[in-house]
């Protein structure tokens, strides 16, 4: 009988955490674990030993992870990675300036800023500025990003943005998944207290942008900003069925501000994903979870902008929904850090640690419905691996703005290594 062969054995880990959930441990630990991959797939993980007896690892390639945590590369299931530039001038104002202050200075502040900055922007320019954010991903161990169009707000730009999305799926290692958001904000030159003017915008939106973005498989999901001063529930419900209508899955941010229904839109649609979600109602974590939409959480955001009524994981949890967690990298909330996000979770939104590694890989692989391919450890999963250099898992949590990664693989290739 023919073994399979393994091109790449990573063995001799403190642990090895799959986020296979069994019922003693929900991150599927094993102890001095080893993973074998071939062609770029996981074979199999268990102790060495047992590996032998199935799989012929002569001839693979051994790291030796002695005294280091191994662990599924990071899914980035929420970002706003393309911008035009950095609003850094406006956030150092913001310390100890008002909003309106920071306005009448003459300076946009905002998604407003986004949108004009994007605009003003050349694609060139937009495809590095972004590239050179992913490679910082990749440093702190995110495999696979979820990237979103929106601020362009008009045909052209948002083709631009999209654009880049397929050059940045080209230019480097991680898996990128395009997701179309023309309905981030109404457009800034249109009056949005003008029902007419908003119709239009929504008819462009569902008659010409999302019929080109399926039309040119520019993007995978659609998504909408449903919260007060921005699409109410009625109209993301036109704009996520006319996506569905030509093949894109439905996201949508909502309850971020307020709750104006797009939780209970999410639930009756149902949408992949719910994301943000600091005025949900347990009613509404309820139907989401029977409906398995996906609540993706956002520490980071909540931590920039200091949110008054920040997220709470627990009840979600005990509805029985799965969570994801996202950077929501963007110019009013900038880390490249998953490892950040995990320990915001954990210290401000009430997640163990177990609860924010399996919302930073399993989850938020389902809340881009690739919870097929990425996420864990197991036999068949690309193999989207990294290794800390960590002394017990806890210690990701633990150990606050440290970047803990040594090596990053991913479809089974070294793609960062640092000196030990
Ligand atoms: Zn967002």
């Amino acid at each position: 009988m023919n073994k399979p062969r393994a091109d790449l054995l990573i063995d001799n880990a403190v642990e090895l955490i799959t986020c296979v959930s069994s019922e003693n441990d929900p991150l599927g630990r094993i102890q001095k674990g080893a993973v074998a991959v071939a062609n770029g797939r996981i074979i199999a993980t268990d102790l060495r030993v047992n590996l032998e007896e199935s799989i012929d690892l002569t001839g693979a390639e051994v790291i030796d992870a002695h005294g280091k945590i191994v662990a599924p590369g990071f899914v980035d299931c929420h970002t706003h990675l393309v911008f035009g530039r950095s609003r850094v001038k406006e956030f150092a104002l913001k310390m100890t300036r008002s909003v309106a202050e920071i306005e009448a200075m003459g300076l946009k502040t905002g998604i407003p800023a986004s949108i004009a900055m994007t605009r003003e922007t050349s694609e060139d320019d937009l495809f590095l500025g972004a590239l050179d954010r992913m490679k910082r991903m990749l440093l702190y161990g995110t495999t696979t990003v979820e990237s979103k169009s929106g601020y362009g707000i008009r045909w052209a730009d948002e083709l631009k943005m999209l654009r880049v999305n397929q050059r940045l799926a080209q230019a480097q290692p991680m898996d990128v998944v395009s997701t179309f958001l023309g309905a981030h904000d109404f457009p800034p030159e249109m009056d949005r207290e003008d029902p007419s003017q908003r119709n239009a915008y929504i008819r462009e939106l569902t008659d010409k942008m999302i019929p080109r973005v399926a039309e040119e498989d520019l993007a995978e999901f659609c998504d909408i900003y449903c919260d007060i001063g921005y699409y109410t529930a009625g109209e993301s419900e036109t704009v996520l069925r006319a996506g569905m209508d030509h093949g894109l899955a439905p996201r949508i941010h909502t309850d971020a501000y307020a709750n104006i229904g797009g939780s209970s839109l999410a639930a009756a649609l149902p949408a992949i994903s719910a994301d943000h979600l600091n005025y949900t109602s347990e009613n509404e974590m309820r139907l989401m979870a029977e409906s398995g939409v996906v609540g993706v959480v956002l520490p980071a955001l909540d931590f920039a902008v200091a949110h008054p009524d920040p997220f709470d994981a627990r009840p979600m949890l005990e509805a029985g929904m799965t969570l994801a967690l996202g950077t929501n990298l963007n110019p009013g909330n900038w880390t490249e850090s998953m490892q950040l996000v995990m320990q915001l979770a954990c210290r401000n939104h009430g997640m163990a640690p177990e609860e924010a590694m399996l919302a930073a890989t399993t989850g938020a692989a389902r809340a881009i419905q690739r919870d097929d391919q990425i996420g864990c450890l197991a036999g068949g999963y690309q193999a989207d691996i990294q290794i800390w250099d960590l002394p017990s898992f806890e210690d990701v949590i633990y150990r606050i703005g440290n970047n803990a990664v040594w090596i990053v693989i991913k479809n089974g290739k070294v793609v960062v290594r640092k000196n030990a």
